[in-house]
C-alpha cells in the first residue's frame, strides 16, 4: 500500500453517497418527496412510472415489478415510497443483506397486503437461497415452504397477496439473469444536473426553514457531484457556517467559504478524489491501472471506488475506463495542476508508426 503523508479519512467523507443517520433524521426523512410531482429531475423515469402507475390503477391491478439502478443517493428509496404513495398502498423497506434466510423473506412476503410495495435495496446482495424463493413469489405470487427434515418434512404451498417488488441496485450487471428478467420495468437513474440539484436544495431549504439565496443554492448544487443526498448534506452543514459567520442566510459567499472549509472544491472533489487521481498519475503514469491495484494502492475497497468515486469522475470527464484499466484524462490533470502523462496512455491509431 502506498503511504500518504496525511491520513485518508474514508470514514467521514462529507461527499460519501451512502446514507448516514444524519441524512435520515429521526423516523422519516422530511426531505423525501412524497409524490412524482415533488420529485425533481429524472424526467424519463418519472414519465415512464406515471404511465405504468396510471395503467395499473385503471386496471385495478398491482404494478409490475420495478428495478431501479444507478449510483447511491440518487433517490431510489425515495421513488419506492412515491410509487406506493401514488398507488395508495403501503411500502415495506428492506435490503438484500438484511434478508439472511429464505424464512426472513417468507415472513416479509406473507405480511404484505394486496398491492403493497416491497422495496429491496442492494438487491444484488441477496443470497442464492433467498433468490430461489423470490422467483416464484414474483412470478406466481406463491411460495413453497418446507418444514421439518427427512421423512418428517412437509411442504406447504402458500399463496401470497399480489405485491409489487421494487428492487434497487448500484450495479445492474451483478444481478443474475433470472432475477433481472422477472422485472417488467427497468429504470436507470442518472446523476442530476446542477439546475436540478439547485431546485432540490431550495426545496429542502424551505422545508427546513433555511434562508438561502439562489446563487448560494447553485453553489451548493454545483459541488454536490450530481447527487441529492450530498446536496442535502451540504445544505445542513453550510447552514451552520451561515449561522455563525453571518445572519444565517446562505449566500454565494457563505456557501463558497463553508464548502472550502469542508475540503470540497468547486467541482465537488474532496481530498480522497484528488489523491486517487494523483496516485494514477504519480504511480501508474496516468494509467491504465486495474481497479484492484488502484484500490490496494489507496487503501480503499474496489466497490467503493466503482460505486462512489467513479460515476461522478467519469461524468465530468476526469477518468476513463478502458479494457486494461482506469486512465486519468488531460482535463483532470489540468484541474489538479499536474502534467498530463498523455503520450504514454494514448491508444495506438492508424497514423502511429
Ligand atoms: P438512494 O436510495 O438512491 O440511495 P434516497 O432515495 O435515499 O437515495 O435519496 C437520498 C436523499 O436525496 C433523500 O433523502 C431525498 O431527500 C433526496 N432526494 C433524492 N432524489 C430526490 C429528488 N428527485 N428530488 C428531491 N429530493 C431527492
Amino acid at each position: 500500500m502506498i503511504e500518504f503523508s496525511d491520513e485518508l479519512d474514508f470514514e467521514n467523507r462529507i461527499v460519501d453517497t451512502t446514507e448516514i443517520p444524519e441524512d435520515s433524521g429521526e423516523n422519516e426523512n422530511p426531505l423525501r418527496p412524497k409524490t412524482l410531482d415533488d420529485y425533481i429531475g429524472q424526467e424519463n423515469v418519472k414519465e415512464n412510472l406515471r404511465i405504468f402507475i396510471d395503467a395499473a390503477k385503471q386496471r385495478g391491478e398491482s404494478l409490475d415489478h420495478v428495478l431501479l439502478y444507478g449510483p447511491p443517493g440518487l433517490g431510489k428509496t425515495t421513488l419506492s415510497g412515491i410509487i406506493a404513495n401514488e398507488l395508495g398502498v403501503s411500502v415495506r423497506i428492506t435490503s438484500g443483506p438484511a434478508i439472511e434466510k429464505p424464512g426472513d423473506l417468507a415472513s416479509l412476503l406473507t405480511n404484505l397486503n394486496q398491492g403493497d410495495v416491497l422495496f429491496i435495496d442492494e438487491i444484488h446482495r441477496l443470497s442464492r437461497a433467498v433468490e430461489e424463493i423470490l422467483y416464484p413469489s414474483m412470478e406466481d405470487f406463491a411460495i413453497d415452504i418446507i418444514t421439518g427434515k427427512g421423512q418428517m418434512a412437509t411442504s406447504y404451498h402458500l399463496p401470497l397477496p399480489k405485491f409489487t417488488l421494487v428492487g434497487a441496485t448500484t450495479r445492474a450487471g451483478q444481478l443474475t439473469a433470472p432475477l433481472r428478467d422477472r422485472f417488467g420495468v427497468v429504470l436507470r437513474l442518472e446523476l442530476y444536473t446542477t439546475e436540478e440539484l439547485a431546485q432540490i436544495v431550495e426545496r429542502s431549504a424551505s422545508i427546513l426553514s433555511i434562508e438561502i439565496e439562489h446563487e448560494g443554492a447553485v453553489e451548493i448544487a454545483s459541488r454536490s457531484r450530481g447527487t441529492p443526498r450530498i446536496a442535502n448534506r451540504f445544505l445542513k452543514r453550510v447552514r451552520d457556517f451561515a449561522q455563525v459567520m453571518s445572519d444565517g442566510v446562505i449566500t454565494l459567499e457563505t456557501a463558497k467559504i463553508a464548502l472550502e472549509k469542508l475540503g470540497v472544491d468547486e467541482l465537488g472533489l474532496d481530498n480522497n478524489d484528488r489523491r486517487m487521481l494523483e496516485a494514477i498519475v504519480k504511480f501508474y503514469n496516468g494509467g491504465p491501472v486495474g481497479l484492484e491495484t488502484l484500490a490496494a494502492a489507496i487503501g480503499e475497497e474496489a466497490v467503493t471506488i466503482e460505486d462512489v468515486y467513479e460515476p461522478y469522475l467519469m461524468q465530468i470527464g476526469f477518468l476513463s475506463r478502458t479494457p486494461r484499466g482506469r486512465c486519468i484524462t488531460a482535463k483532470a490533470c489540468e484541474h489538479l495542476k499536474m502534467d498530463f502523462p498523455g503520450a504514454d496512455n494514448s491508444q495506438p491509431t492508424l497514423f502511429n508508426n
